[in-house]
């Protein structure tokens, strides 16, 4: 809407650099940028390429990015995972129509795919059938479908400025990386650093108290029936199971953390991140990502993990396996869900990453942060 001109901020979810891009008129036109980045709007007027600037940049000049409609469809075409199945020649008689479309060919082409492998597409399947003999045209089998989801193919995210008000409740920090990365000793440094102002969340258990527990300290324990009543009920943001007891940490919890007036710090896998995006929470998510394998085996010769492939859960020096599976769930957690990461720290140096953070969460109360407009709704 041209009401919207100029006035319109979005965070850039994918990186993009024009010199790359085959399908942009004029490369010197575009404008590169970094997943993470404030873009302010400039105009919508064209419906494949807007005109944006970086938000703070006094020079008046915009440059060229794909719009949303545009980059969605194509970036959903390069990552057939989040596609509609692929069709089965014996589904012959779902075919819908044989058609000679231009728009699919160029889906295809923009694939890499028109040789007649079968290839999902933009709410339908289609595959090269055949060329038509008298046009030379090439002719598409297709199928309609509305299995694609546009929420899996992360663009842009329009933002506002958002800073807290001195009597307004903390926002909620989760820290996501893979195991063995040190997040639990972050998180533990963090909080012993200002019990006043940091909490975490108690979790659920079905498993007996211990003689030295207390309930509503170290667990809240709760029956296996009242429990999967609460799962059935949605009242847990993530549980497990482990040696027959399911363990949960559930929405209430984090809201009593923050009905307290802490700052509530919680550590989830990072699939769980959406449920927690609202403006109720207002999560700030914070990647902690490994160093290089050099570093790692360096920094943690003499550190211990809670080894995962065994269910005693029992704390042994790092081996070489763990570094490597350490490096490679970091990337596909970066790769999958980086979209979502507000902020990266590297532990390389567990007292830097740990002033790192501090820094980050003290920033966040008192400094103007983006935030998702989708939350104000
Ligand atoms: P314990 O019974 O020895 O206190 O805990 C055993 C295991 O339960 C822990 O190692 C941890 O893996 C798991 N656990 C504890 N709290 C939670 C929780 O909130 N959610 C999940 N999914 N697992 C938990």
């Amino acid at each position: 809407t041209p009401s919207k001109e100029g006035k319109m901020f979005i965070r850039a979810l994918f990186d993009y650099d024009p010199k790359e891009d085959k399908a942009i008129p004029c490369k010197e036109a575009g404008l590169s940028f970094r997943r993470g980045d404030i873009l302010q709007v400039m105009s919508q007027d064209d419906a494949t390429w807007w005109q944006a600037k970086h938000e703070g940049d006094a020079n008046p000049r915009a440059g060229l990015i794909p719009s949303k409609h545009f980059q969605e469809r194509r970036l959903a075409l390069r990552r057939p995972e989040i596609l509609v199945q692929p069709l089965k020649v014996s589904n012959r008689k779902s075919y819908e129509e044989t058609v000679e479309c231009e728009e699919i060919k160029e889906d295809a082409e923009y694939a890499g795919n028109n040789s007649g492998t079968y290839i999902a597409g933009f709410r339908r399947s289609f595959r090269l059938s055949r060329k038509d003999k008298k046009t030379n045209k090439s002719m598409y089998e297709c199928k309609k479908s509305d299995q694609y989801d546009t929420a899996d193919v992360p663009t842009y995210e329009e933002v506002t400025p958002y800073r807290r008000q001195t009597n307004e409740k903390y926002r909620l920090g989760v820290l996501v990386g893979p195991v063995g990365v040190g997040l639990n000793e972050l998180k533990r440094k963090l909080l012993i650093s200002d019990t006043q102002h940091y909490g975490v969340t108690v979790p659920h258990t079905t498993r007996a108290r211990r003689s030295q527990e207390s309930d509503g300290v170290e667990y809240i324990f709760i029956s296996k029936h009242l429990f999967e009543t609460d799962v059935q009920n949605n009242k847990f943001i993530e549980y497990g199971e482990y040696k027959n007891n399911y363990y949960g940490t559930s929405i209430d919890s984090i809201r009593s953390v923050l009905a307290k007036n802490k700052v509530c710090l919680l550590d989830v896998q990072p699939h769980t991140v959406k449920h927690l995006r609202t403006l109720e929470f207002k999560p700030y998510v914070i990647f902690i990502k490994p160093p290089s394998i050099e570093r790692l085996r360096e920094t943690r010769k003499n550190a211990k993990i809670i080894s995962s492939r065994d269910d005693q859960g029992a704390v042994k020096p790092f081996t070489e396996e763990d570094f490597q599976e350490m490096i490679k769930s970091a990337q596909i957690m970066e790769s999958q869900y980086g979209h979502l990461f507000d902020k990266i720290i590297i532990n390389d140096d567990l007292t830097e990453a740990f002033n790192e953070l501090k820094t980050t969460f003290d920033k966040l109360e008192t400094e103007t942060h983006w935030i998702p407009v989708s939350w104000l709704h």
